[in-house]
């Protein structure tokens, strides 16, 4: 591919993880679908492989490698399976990413070497059962005493949050000793130590091989030092990074579509009606070209958005134009892709059907549709 940020080395690790995603994850794909199940071993190997700390330095275990190169791996992850892709866009960008960025250094050598191993995934929790755009709303409580942090509340939906591998959330929570205060602020809770419940949520339609999880505290704690930042900047800390998690969330949008594209492609060329390809019939080549046409504006504008940001570059408008594009262009992408396999499409043994499902979250979760329109208004100054 010749693109003028793609450099060698990035499209040397696009051949090394798709050769990964081929041999590793599609032969399991389907089955840990249906069975609703997050493979430990796979998790693993997908650590193993690199994937855990993509862009952090090595002396935290990680790659050092610039945001491109892990929405490149996470393109390439989903165009086989976005449940795998889930699993390392929220750990790298919401599990890893805010420990490094505005974590002690004290917080950073603790955690962030064991993070990076691959044997363990952290997660990231705002949504609440009355909190879900409104984050403003979260109703769990922190309050420090005896220097330790005591925590009361639940979070649901939270991506690595449950699995054995799952080794702690960054939460946020109202640290106001004011009842009719709010004061927003993020804490790490480690698994280990702070009494917490997770527990899966298996009955998902979509990303059914990633781990989501509900958590519930009571009484759960953590050391005072386990504040992420500054007391009082956890909304912005939770905001900044998620403007981060939806480039990552774009990816995966945009490496379902063009696996829906593909597999669409390679069937209307071999599938033979009225005594030639379907590809040859002008509305299915209309379909393909106009999913080609899609792609591409997709995939230079997402990179784009990477380029920005890995130059320091403001990128929140950006990254929100990526996630809500790519998101609307794996609807249309995936439906018409179905429409192509006919009855075919409508069965569990052919992967379009799960890829037809699973990018229906992309308009949900990191911000809904409706609300990075509002972001991106917001931008706009109207
Ligand atoms: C598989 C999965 C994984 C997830 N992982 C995580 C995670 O790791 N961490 C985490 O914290 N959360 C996670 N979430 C939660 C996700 O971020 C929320 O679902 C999302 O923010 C939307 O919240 P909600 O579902 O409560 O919808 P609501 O906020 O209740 O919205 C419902 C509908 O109303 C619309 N709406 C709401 N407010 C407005 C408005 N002001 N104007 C116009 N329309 C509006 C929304 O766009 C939507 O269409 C995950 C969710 C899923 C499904």
């Amino acid at each position: 591919m010749h693109h003028p940020l793609i450099s060698e080395n990035h499209s040397k690790l696009r051949s090394k993880i798709r050769e990964f995603a081929l041999n590793e994850i599609k032969p399991i794909a389907q089955k840990l679908d249906e069975n609703a199940e997050f493979s430990v071993e796979l998790t693993k190997k997908m650590g193993k492989l690199g994937l855990f700390g993509i862009t952090i330095p090595e002396e935290y275990g990680g790659k050092n490698l610039d945001t491109l190169s892990f929405i490149i791996a996470v393109e390439e992850i989903a165009r086989v399976d976005s449940s795998q892709a889930a699993t390392i866009a929220a750990h790298n960008s919401l599990g890893i990413a805010p420990i490094y960025n505005y974590g002690t250094t004290e917080q950073k050598q603790r955690l962030l070497p064991k993070l990076t191993t691959g044997n363990h995934v952290w997660a990231f929790g705002i949504t609440e059962p009355n909190a879900g755009s409104d984050a403003k709303a979260i109703e769990t409580t922190a309050h420090l005493k005896n220097d330790q942090w005591i925590v009361n509340g639940q979070k649901v939906f939270i991506t690595n949050s449950a699995s054995e591998l799952s080794m702690g959330v960054t939460l946020l929570a109202n640290t106001s000793n004011d009842i009719n205060q709010k004061e927003f602020s993020a804490i790490l809770l480690e698994r280990e130590f702070a009494n917490y419940k997770a527990e899966s949520i298996n009955n998902k339609m979509i990303w059914r091989a990633a781990d989501t999880g509900r958590l519930v505290f009571h009484n759960s704690t953590a050391p005072k030092e386990n504040i992420l930042g500054e007391r009082g900047k956890g909304m912005r800390i939770m905001l900044e990074t998620l403007d981060s998690g939806r480039l990552s969330i774009a990816a995966i949008g945009l490496g379902l579509a063009q696996g829906a594209f593909d597999m669409a492609r390679e069937y209307a060329q071999q599938r033979k009606q009225f005594g030639q390809s379907l590809s040859k019939f002008q509305a299915i080549s209309n379909k393909l070209v106009d999913m080609d046409i899609k792609l591409e504006l997709a995939r230079n504008y997402l990179y784009y958005s990477c380029w920005l940001k890995d130059n320091n570059l403001p990128f929140g408008k950006q990254a929100a134009i990526s996630k809500l594009y790519t998101s609307e262009i794996a609807k249309e992408i995936a439906d018409e892709a179905v429409q192509i396999f006919g009855a075919y499409g409508l069965f569990k043994d052919n992967d379009i059907e799960r890829f037809y499902r699973d990018q229906r979250i992309l308009r949900i979760g990191e911000g809904t549709s409706e609300v990075l329109n509002m972001v991106i208004a917001r931008h706009l100054e109207i």
